[in-house]
């Protein structure tokens, strides 16, 4: 016996099957194959078609190689993967940068104007800084110092550079540290444990991206005349930096001079971390410049 229920099921089981065999009937009307093959897809070799050729089809009026569109659809894929991917590096600059200097976040080098007479200092510092940028996009990896007295606009420079690079380049990861600030956050994750941002965080951060600016390097002590060296920690998290960014590009900016830099920290851990630098050097107050074709050595 059929109850009514399942007489019910059966006629909606019949409106599926004739929806979809609609459909169906739909497609294969739409199937329309053209006499052509596709150039791109067939490969001659002395004047015979040796492989089996694509037919063209009409879709939407148009004649089409189903293989083509297909490639055109993989394209977009991979090319809206490719935009996100680099979308994702681009965000990096402000998402983990370490800044508490706000008025930083504004510093660009149109926003440098500081004393731009003709042959000052700064002005040739400016248009060295904006070379250096443009090698940085040209792919070129080496390691840049400023190097000089506080207030002479190192910092701004320098993320000038970061910001130049993180605009105009595809797929270049850029990070600004202001190193007395992550130094900071390191010791307090001792005492906070739950901290995210301790050590290896950024042991992690700072070795992996491309292009890192690291701000002040030496200020943690607060003091730059006396014989301080630079605590364990911070000493581990330097070198283990250096060693891991052996071949990708770090901008350093200081109030130390080379000798005191290595004084503070030995001169290993700063020759690896700053091999074979090129210089922007804010001269107005006497500095040793720092022995090119070593590193830090001296
Ligand atoms: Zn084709």
């Amino acid at each position: 016996m059929i109850t009514s229920s399942q007489r019910g099921e059966t006629i909606v089981l019949e409106k599926i099957d004739s929806t979809v065999s609609k459909k169906l009937q739909e497609l294969k009307t739409n199937l329309v194959f053209h006499s052509e093959t596709c150039d791109k897809h067939e490969i001659r070799a002395h004047g015979n078609v040796v492989s089996n050729p694509v037919q063209m089809m009409v879709i939407d009026g148009q004649v089409v190689c189903p293989r083509c569109e297909l490639e055109n659809e993989s394209l977009k894929v991979a090319n809206a993967l490719k935009q996100e991917h680099e979308e994702r590096l681009k965000n990096i600059f402000t998402s983990r940068s370490v800044v508490t200097d706000e008025t930083l976040l504004k510093a660009s080098f149109a926003t440098y104007t500081r004393n731009l007479v003709e042959d000052s200092e700064e002005k040739l510092n400016k248009s060295l800084a904006e070379k250096y940028a443009q090698d940085y996009l040209d792919g070129k990896i080496f390691n840049l110092i400023f190097q000089g007295k506080q207030g002479t606009g190192k910092s701004h420079l320098s993320y000038s550079i970061l910001r130049e690079v993180n605009e105009k380049s595809k797929g270049t990861s850029c990070v600004f540290v202001e190193w007395a600030v992550v130094i900071q956050s390191i010791r307090d994750s001792y005492k906070y444990r739950d901290q995210q941002d301790d050590e290896s965080y950024y042991i992690d951060l700072l070795s992996k991206v491309d292009l890192l600016v690291i701000d002040d390097l030496g200020s943690e002590t607060g003091a730059t005349d006396t014989e301080k060296t630079a605590t364990d920690f911070v000493h581990r998290v330097l070198k283990l930096v250096g060693t891991a960014r052996q071949s990708k590009s770090t901008i350093v900016t200081t109030n130390l001079s080379g000798e005191q830099l290595v004084k503070m920290y030995d001169s290993k851990t700063i020759s690896r971390l700053l091999k074979n630098p090129e210089y922007i050097m804010f001269t107005n107050a006497p500095d040793k410049r720092i022995a090119k074709d070593k590193g830090v050595t001296s």
